[in-house]
């Protein structure tokens, strides 16, 4: 495994991941994922080491890190367990990273210090059952009445909405008209369990089996005024910067997702007998093996580059959408190269790649498709 030179903290950190991924999380992985159950000793275990309030300053429970301390954590979670990974991810880039970004000072001393601790998670509610990729066709309204937003309509697919330690979602709403018609998007804060907001069952998904994924729907549901954040009418603004980052982050998700399916692969080839010999002792699987590392290595190279522009504070929203889409087709190519080198173990959930399989499908169509990260970056080519 090729890994880029860090910074002594930063690799500090990715090797104390890399060891809680190994003893903590390993070892319930297979158990949450066929139980389809939240891993909440896990997530309080992660916020017991700080990695929720990674990103974020001292001062609202921070550890005073950065975006890029993230990303390490989220690559060295995933190579063992994706459902774990995207909890992490959706609740630090799609949950709190908002409010710390565009909320009140009174919203951040407010929500921030549960939300960096672990104790509460944060959703991130854009997606609808009609508009996915084009988000401007979001029809969930909110509307001013005295001294409440009323709420009304329904999100689809939202990651950390129903736990039993969400504390709210992030609702994007159409508040209002441009003077030519378009709607105009803000972003409002509503706590769970308020009247009118309900949360469905479960999805049955494919993969990413512990992680928490819901539908919400809003029925004339009542929040004050200052639930709003940031400002009135710029929501999309707002959206597009956190899914830019998010991008990164998914990216790096998707590289823990590749390397650890060659992890698992190096060891099955050098173990596996057939015709007398390791079945890594033929060259058509060491091959593999080493477009597998290559696949995983550029991906890396390729998320690092966007969060060293992303904190540098120059312009990364290409490089973001090029890591994502090279990391998220790296992840399903290494996923299924790796179940291939299994032979039929590889298809028993017993065996990690199986998991891995059914968890790299989703990387190509959450926090933006393929097809959309090709329409940003040709869009970025002049196109
Ligand atoms: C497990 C999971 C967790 C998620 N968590 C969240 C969350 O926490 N919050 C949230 O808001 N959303 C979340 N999502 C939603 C996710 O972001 C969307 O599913 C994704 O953006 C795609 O939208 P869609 O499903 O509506 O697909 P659509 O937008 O309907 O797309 C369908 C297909 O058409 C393609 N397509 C669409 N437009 C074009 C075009 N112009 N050119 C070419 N191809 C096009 C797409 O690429 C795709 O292949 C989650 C999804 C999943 C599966």
């Amino acid at each position: 495994m090729s890994r880029p030179r860090l910074a002594e903290t930063y690799a500090d950190l990715r090797d104390g991941v890399e060891a809680f991924a190994r003893t903590v999380v390993a070892p319930v992985a297979a158990e949450h994922d066929e139980a389809h159950s939240f891993p909440y000793d896990v997530v309080a275990r992660m916020g017991s080491a700080g990695y929720f309030g990674l990103p974020f300053p001292e001062d609202v429970g921070g550890q005073g890190g950065d975006y890029f301390a993230l990303c390490l954590a989220i690559e060295e979670l995933a190579r063992v367990d994706s459902s774990v990974a995207i909890t992490l991810e959706a609740a630090v880039s799609l949950g709190a990273m908002p409010l710390h970004r565009f909320g009140t000072a009174q919203q951040r001393a407010r929500w921030l210090p549960a939300l960096t601790s672990g104790e509460a998670l944060g959703a991130f509610g854009l997606t609808e059952p009609g508009s996915g990729s084009d988000a401007s066709g979001l029809r969930t309204t909110a509307v001013r009445d005295g001294d409440a937003w009323v709420i009304n309509g329904s999100k689809a697919f939202i990651t950390n909405s129903g736990t039993a330690i969400t504390a709210f979602v992030l609702v994007a709403a159409v508040t209002g008209r441009t003077p030519d018609g378009r709607p105009e998007v803000s972003t409002i804060l509503v706590p769970s369990g308020t009247p009118g907001f309900s949360v469905s069952p479960p999805y049955s998904k494919v993969g990413w089996n512990a992680s928490d994924t819901h539908g919400l729907s809003f029925d004339d549901c009542r929040v004050p005024l200052d639930h709003l954040v940031g400002e009135e009418g710029r929501g999309y603004a707002q959206f597009l910067q956190i899914l830019d980052e998010g991008r990164i982050a998914i990216a790096a998700l998707a590289v823990g997702l590749a390397q650890g399916c060659l992890d698992e692969s190096l060891q099955y080839a050098s173990t596996r007998q057939a015709f007398g010999r390791a079945i890594g002792d033929n060259q058509a699987i060491a091959f593999k093996l080493a477009d597998m590392e290559v696949r995983a290595h550029t991906a890396r190279l390729a998320y690092h580059d966007a969060a060293a522009r992303m904190l540098a504070g120059e312009p990364f929203k290409h490089e973001a959408a090029v890591a994502k889409l090279y990391a998220s087709e790296a992840a399903v190519d290494n996923a299924r190269q790796a179940t291939q080198i299994h032979g039929g173990y590889g298809f028993m959930n017993e065996y990690p790649v199986a998991r891995m399989w059914r968890d790299s499908k989703v990387l190509e169509i959450g926090e933006g498709t393929s097809e959309v990260q090709r329409m940003l970056i040709a869009r970025s080519l002049g196109l």
